[in-house]
């Protein structure tokens, strides 16, 4: 059909090596070629073209007016704002001006502003936030602040964050912060992980090198910028390497898939990068007609992660795009954390996704991944997320910290130049984390020859009679029943009253008729003791919003079982983000 496609971009030669700083990159490119393209932004049916010139002048200003602000040289400036050119000349002017910006989720609707942030009080109490810029209502937003963040001064909005000229740019070390990056909140509260220049550049640079980034590279995203996948793997890389990044805001994507798809097509992306579920989405909110005349052949890297990536998922998106030209080699399932900036584990490039299949029992008695044999119909399945970045290594060990053997589930530590020093203000959490040179991940995986497979988290695993049940598989093949909706269960372990632990379900549901409910229930049942040989000890239907999930979409498996143990359920905890209604 007539969707106007736009040019490959001109090759420039080179990328900035040398630079230490990322402000020093930005620079870099603002002197080379000005009038490059660095941002499409684009906001429905229009496009906003921003330069390495334009950036960098904002970016000036900006710095210009935080400093008339009094922000002083490693402060932390909170961001609040949407996708948008404002976000990024703000981020930029904090890192100009010397300070460390702390992105953080913007509020969707005015009428939430007040309970929204609430929920961010923490970070900004962590960051000590001096300067909260943030767009919609900020004087009622500097009220609210006032009234529970203390540290913050001034509430800004980023047309008051203006100012004269190139000289405010602060000398910045490699080794100052560059980045307060929360992390998602699934297993509790977010953490500040500190980022420095250096970790930042030296993940983007080893993140290049395997994704062979050249500057003849299209990227399309509309991942959130408060979140390291979104912020550091599409923007910040792409700003690195002179790629052109085609962006569009979380919402935009979320009501309409088929967006994301068409700018692939538009701008001939080449890479792109999202969690499971928006591939889940795609393959269930688009229609055919919608998609009638795309190409996407020139994509050549799809990454997959965030969220634990379903094999189904792979197949079916693999299936269903092929016939639009994608081409399978370019589903990349790929494993990071915030605590090591963003990717840690990347396939090679054009390999396509690898499944791996093991014998169920010994696996989830023993953590022993056995190949299972081809037509093992019990077989558990996993998607292999490449191996650890250059410069960077991974280990799996047990509950003591040996180094366990190819195939032996365990514990996922790394090290390496992209690893966090640890979390700000909190130095408990600090000290679990870093363990002898190793960083703890929290995930639980295997690994063979070098390739990693996540298995899950340890703080979801659930032990029951001896067997180790990942909550993951239940809860996708749950989701996967008529009637619930998918991606909307939760599934936990309470102490009962003896020690052993209870399995809950918790689901989501519209049926509110009791028959239907009964049958739901009765359907569940038997989707547990297929997969888990056990019955749930309680299942618990509820309506849409009752499973809480992170900003970035992720089941928060620990705080719904709170919500479980004090209401059994009952209560309807607010959504965090806006997929609830739209998934
Ligand atoms: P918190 O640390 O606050 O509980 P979080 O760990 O979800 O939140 P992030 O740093 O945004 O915060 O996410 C990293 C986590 O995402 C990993 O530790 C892992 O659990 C999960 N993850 C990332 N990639 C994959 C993958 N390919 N497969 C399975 N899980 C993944
Ligand atoms: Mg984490």
């Amino acid at each position: 059909t007539g969707v106007e496609r736009h040019p490959v971009p001109p090759r420039t030669s080179q990328v900035p090596e040398a630079t230490t700083t990322l402000i020093e990159a930005l620079r870099w490119h603002a002197r080379i070629h000005p009038d490059r393209v660095h941002l499409r932004i684009l906001t429905g049916d229009e496009q906003e073209l921003v330069s390495y010139g334009d950036l960098w002048r904002d970016a000036t200003a900006a710095a210009a007016g935080l400093l008339a602000h009094d922000l002083r040289p490693g402060d932390a400036a909170a961001i609040m704002l949407p996708t948008g050119r404002a976000y990024f000349s703000t981020f930029a002017g904090v890192l100009l001006a010397g300070g460390v910006p702390a992105p953080i989720y913007p509020p969707t609707r005015p009428a939430q502003l007040e309970a929204h942030l609430r929920r961010q009080v923490g970070i900004l109490d962590n960051a000590q936030a001096r300067v909260l810029v943030s767009d919609p209502q900020a004087a009622r937003l500097a009220r609210l602040v006032r009234s529970q963040a203390e540290t913050v001064r001034h509430v800004l909005t980023p047309e008051q964050l203006t100012g004269p000229g190139e000289a405010v740019a602060a000398a910045r070390h490699p080794d100052d912060l560059a980045l307060l990056q929360y992390t998602s909140g699934s297993t509790g509260d977010p953490k500040g992980v500190m980022l420095t220049h250096q970790h930042l550049l030296a993940n983007i640079r080893a993140m290049g090198k395997t994704a062979a980034v050249s500057s003849q590279d299209v990227f399309v995203s509309w991942l959130p910028l408060y979140h390291d996948m979104g912020l550091i793997g599409a923007w910040l890389a792409t700003m690195y390497f002179g790629v052109p990044l085609a962006v569009m805001s979380p919402l935009d994507f979320l009501t309409r898939p088929d967006r994301w798809l068409w700018a692939l097509h538009t701008y001939r992306g080449t890479l792109s990068a999202a969690p499971n579920f928006a591939y889940e989405l795609c393959l269930r909110k688009t229609t055919d007609a919608e998609l009638e005349g795309l190409d996407l052949s020139s994509v050549r890297m799809l990454c997959n992660g965030a969220e634990p990536v379903q094999p189904d998922t792979l197949v079916r998106f693999a299936e269903r795009f092929a016939s639009y030209g994608l081409r399978r080699e370019a589903l990349a399932p790929v494993y990071g954390l915030a605590e090591s900036c963003v990717g840690l584990a990347f396939p090679p490039i054009g390999r396509g996704p690898v499944v791996d299949r093991v014998k169920r029992d010994a696996f989830l008695r023993s953590g022993r991944a056995a190949p299972a044999a081809a037509g093992d119909p019990d077989a558990l399945r996993f998607a292999a997320c490449g191996r650890a970045i250059p410069g960077h290594q991974i280990r799996v060990v047990d509950p003591a910290g040996n180094p366990l053997a190819d195939r032996r589930e365990g514990r996922i530590e790394f090290r390496g130049p992209s690893a966090t020093g640890g979390y700000f203000r909190d130095p408990t959490a600090t000290r679990a984390l870093v363990r002898r040179g190793w960083l703890d991940t929290g995930d639980l995986g295997y690994l063979d020859g070098g390739e990693l497979y996540v298995t899950g988290r340890i703080k979801d695993l659930i032990i029951r009679a001896g067997r180790n049940l990942h909550p993951e598989e239940l809860e996708s093949a749950v989701g996967d029943l008529p009637g619930i909706r998918a991606g909307r269960v939760a599934v936990f372990a309470t102490s009962g009253r003896d020690t052993t632990e209870r399995l809950v379900v918790l689901a989501e549901t519209r049926q509110t008729e009791r028959d239907r409910l009964a049958d739901l229930r009765g359907r569940i049942t038997e989707v547990s003791v297929d997969l888990l040989g056990t019955p749930p000890d309680d299942i618990v239907l509820a309506p849409p919003g009752t499973v809480l999930k992170t900003s970035s979409g992720k089941i928060r498996r620990g705080a719904t079982r709170e919500h479980y143990e004090r209401g059994r359920g009952e209560h309807r905890p607010p959504v965090w983000w806006q997929l609830a209604r739209f998934a």
